[in-house]
C-alpha cells in the first residue's frame, strides 16, 4: 500500500474557534490507483491532502507512506520521505521564475543531494512523460499555462516520487487541458505510481478508479468505476 489514512482528525482551534476539518477519515490507495476526491468548498479536501501528503499532521489517526507511519519520523525524515515519494501540483504551479523547465523540475532532486547531472536526466525523463521534452530549456513564462501545468507535473513525477497530489489543478483552465491533465496522472497511474486529483469537473473524475465524495470533513460516500457516469453525475448533483 502506497498511501493509507487510518481514521484521521484534523481539528483546528479550540472552543467556539474549533474547526473540524477532516473527521475519521479512511483512505488506501494501492499503486496503480488514481482517486479522485469531490465535494463542497471548505470540506476538507485540500486538509485530506495535506495530511496524506505530510504537510500538516492529524489530531487523530494515523497516515502511513510506504507503509511507514508519519508521525514516527523525525521532521528531518518526514521532509526527505516527501521529497523522494510524494509530489504535489496545486492551481498555481509555484514554478520558479529564473529556473528553466528542467531546473524546475529537476531542483527536488538536487535539495536530495542527487547529482546536477543524473538530477537533469531525471529531468528530462519526467519532461519526456509530460510530452514537453521539448520545452526543456524554456523558463516559465516562455510556456503557456498549460505547458506550466506540465512542467508542475513533471516535477511531481520526478525520480522516485510515486504518490501525485493534485489540489484542484485544473481549476483555472480549459477542458481540454483538465483532460489532459488527467491523461498524464493516469499514464503514471499505469507506471506504478498512484494519485489523488481534487476536482469539480464530475466529468474528469469519471474517469478515476474511486471517486470519494467529501461533506463537512466526512467521507460521505464512495464510487467506483462499476457505478455509470450518469449515477455518478446525479449524485454530485
Ligand atoms: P476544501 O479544500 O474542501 O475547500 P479545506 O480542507 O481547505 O476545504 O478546509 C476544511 C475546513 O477546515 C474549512 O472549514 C476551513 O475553513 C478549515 N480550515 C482549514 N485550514 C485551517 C486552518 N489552518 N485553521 C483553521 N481552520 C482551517
Ligand atoms: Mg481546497
Amino acid at each position: 500500500m502506497i498511501l493509507k489514512l487510518h481514521n484521521v482528525t484534523r481539528i483546528h482551534g479550540e472552543g467556539h474557534t474549533r474547526v473540524a476539518a477532516l473527521v475519521n477519515a479512511k483512505l488506501s490507495l494501492d499503486r496503480g490507483e488514481l482517486v479522485a476526491v469531490m465535494g463542497p468548498s471548505g470540506s476538507g479536501k485540500s486538509t485530506l491532502l495535506a495530511l496524506a501528503g505530510g504537510l500538516d499532521q492529524p489530531t487523530a489517526g494515523k497516515v502511513f507512506v510506504d507503509d511507514v507511519d508519519l508521525a514516527t519520523l523525525s521532521v528531518a525524515a518526514r521532509a526527505a520521505l516527501r521529497r523522494r515519494r510524494i509530489g504535489y501540483v496545486f492551481q498555481q504551479y509555484n514554478l520558479i521564475e529564473g529556473l528553466t523547465a528542467a531546473e524546475n523540475v529537476s531542483l527536488p532532486l538536487e535539495l536530495d543531494g542527487i547529482s546536477h547531472r543524473i538530477a537533469t536526466q531525471q529531468a528530462l525523463q519526467a519532461l519526456d512523460r509530460v510530452e514537453i521534452r521539448e520545452l526543456a530549456d524554456r523558463f516559465p513564462e516562455e510556456l503557456s499555462g498549460g505547458e506550466q501545468q506540465r512542467v508542475a507535473i513533471a516535477r511531481a513525477i520526478v525520480g522516485t516520487r510515486t504518490l501525485l497530489l493534485a489540489d484542484e489543478p485544473t481549476g483555472a483552465l480549459d477542458t481540454t487541458t483538465g483532460e489532459t491533465v488527467l491523461q498524464v496522472m493516469r499514464r503514471h497511474c499505469e507506471m506504478g505510481g498512484c494519485g489523488i486529483l481534487v476536482t469539480h469537473d464530475s466529468r474528469l473524475a469519471a474517469w478515476a478508479d474511486r471517486i470519494v465524495f467529501l461533506r463537512d470533513g466526512r467521507i460521505v460516500d464512495e464510487a467506483n468505476e462499476w457505478d455509470s457516469p450518469a449515477t455518478l453525475l446525479a449524485t454530485v448533483q
